[in-house]
């Protein structure tokens, strides 16, 4: 069965690099009728937060990304450990000792020799005795000792990928104190949950080629893999520092509509057009992992705007209710005030905005040109309730009166009624206001 899994860090909120993740992986899995698992990576007890796994899960459900289980790593510990003990009975894992400013400066002679800065193993020369006086001192961390051969991988986006082991560090998989790293304890979950396609930033390619020799070291089988590109601001900048201000709770706060995210992220860099879908089904099926590019993909938060409008423009009554309701629009008048609403918001904020005018009346707006012709007409209006027709017909008596036509006609009224230039369609509008403040 396909599995995949959302894996994030419960050390902050999630944003749309990491939106861009779980949701690659939760469609694959849809799409294939398999699994989807939601794996808190929460082995560092200092950065981890319980409110922040909370917050994704809120934020996961908000968007509809369900999850067929929840796996939290912190849990797993015992795993983790039983796999570093096979590790090192194999001989595969080896106990170092250099402190990160020792690390530093053999980094900093080999890049003066024009060396990669590969970590050089000094620690397997190390004695017994060696290793006994080091740990009075300090704590042993332990690497994994890579196989120097090129590690290969046909990678779901990227294509084939060749990197030489020798070009990579041996990985440290258990810190000084004890703690499990992140590389090991992925690959004890992806093997032991049963993963099959695991898709991750390309930020992740070396851990990926580090992650197939530990799999293949411990007898599982290894994923496909997948490595999206990084999203850049829309001039192409880094969005790390800017990533705090994409947090879905922010995009949520602002009125983003949950299927207007969705269906950007599931296009944007790939090379099927952008479409907005109203339905997470449709979305699955015209999911394909392997139209995305290698090329840092743009991503411009203003794009969400539009498509939340049209997704606002095709939302049914019943969708809207609650948001109509809480603005406090009388049941009665639900359904007529959404028809028109609807085609003239951009965000569901909007709906309280022309309720108030709908039930207050709007400052009116009135140019100097038009002030004679707006007192004329208003005391032409007769008096409420209207109906369907009740635009039209005032509208041509006032003609009638006046002389005037078109816009010259049409617009000072619209801005007398609704203080603004533009809306929604007048003839269906009137019969919604409740207090017209420009009859005086
Ligand atoms: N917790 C890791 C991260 O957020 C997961 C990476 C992975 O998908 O393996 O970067």
């Amino acid at each position: 069965m396909v599995t995949t899994r959302f894996a994030p860090s419960p050390t902050g909120y999630i944003h749309v690099g990491n939106l861009r993740t779980a949701l690659m992986n939760y469609l694959i899995a849809r799409k294939a009728g398999g699994e989807f698992i939601l794996r808190i990576d929460d082995t560092d007890p200092e950065r981890s937060k319980e409110e922040y796994v909370d917050a994704i899960k809120q934020d996961l459900e908000w968007l509809g990304l369900t999850w067929d289980r929840v796996e939290r790593q912190s849990e797993r510990l015992d795993r983790y450990a039983e796999a570093a003990d096979r590790l090192r009975e194999m001989g595969r894992f080896y106990e170092c000792f250099e402190s990160p400013t020792e690390l530093d400066l053999k980094r900093k002679k080999q890049l003066n020799m024009g060396k990669p800065p590969v970590y050089d193993r000094a620690a397997l020369d190390l004695s017994e005795d060696d290793k006994a006086k080091l740990r009075e001192e300090r704590g042993g961390y332990w690497r994994f000792k890579l196989d120097q051969e090129r590690i290969e991988w046909k990678d779901g986006i990227v294509g084939d990928i060749s990197i030489d082991a020798a070009s990579v560090s041996d990985p440290v998989l258990i810190r000084a104190d004890g703690q499990v790293l992140y590389t090991l304890a992925s690959v004890v979950d992806d093997t032991e949950m049963g993963v099959t396609h695991v898709v991750r930033g390309a930020d992740h390619v070396t851990n990926t080629a580090t992650q197939i020799q530990i799999i293949a070291a411990l007898g599982g089988n290894v994923p496909e893999f997948a490595h999206h590109s990084l999203l850049t601001g829309p001039q192409g900048e880094a969005l790390s520092k800017r990533l705090g201000t994409l947090s879905l709770r922010d995009l949520r706060a602002q009125g983003i509509e949950p299927m207007a995210l969705l269906s950007l992220m599931a296009r944007l860099g790939s090379s099927d057009p952008i479409e907005l879908q109203m339905e997470m089904s449709t979305l699955i099926d015209g999911f394909e992992i392997g139209h995305f590019g290698t090329a840092s993909t743009k991503f411009d938060e203003a794009d969400l705007r539009p498509l939340t409008a049209k997704v606002l423009h095709g939302t049914a009554l019943e969708d809207a209710a609650a948001d109509l309701m809480a603005a406090g629009v009388p049941d009665d008048l639900a359904a007529p005030f959404w028809a028109v609403v609807r085609e003239n918001i951009e965000t569901r904020a909007d709906i309280a905005k022309w309720w108030a005018i709908c039930r207050d009346g709007a400052e009116p707006v009135i140019e100097d040109d038009d002030a004679e012709f707006v007192v004329e007409a208003m005391s032409m209006l007769p008096d409420g309730p209207f109906d369907g027709d009740s635009w039209g017909n005032w509208t041509r008596a006032v003609k009638d009166a006046t002389g005037r036509k078109g816009r010259g006609l049409f617009m000072p009224l619209r801005k007398a009624l609704t203080g603004m230039s533009h809306g929604p369609d007048m003839g269906a509008l009137l019969p919604l206001l409740q207090v017209i403040r420009a009859k005086g």
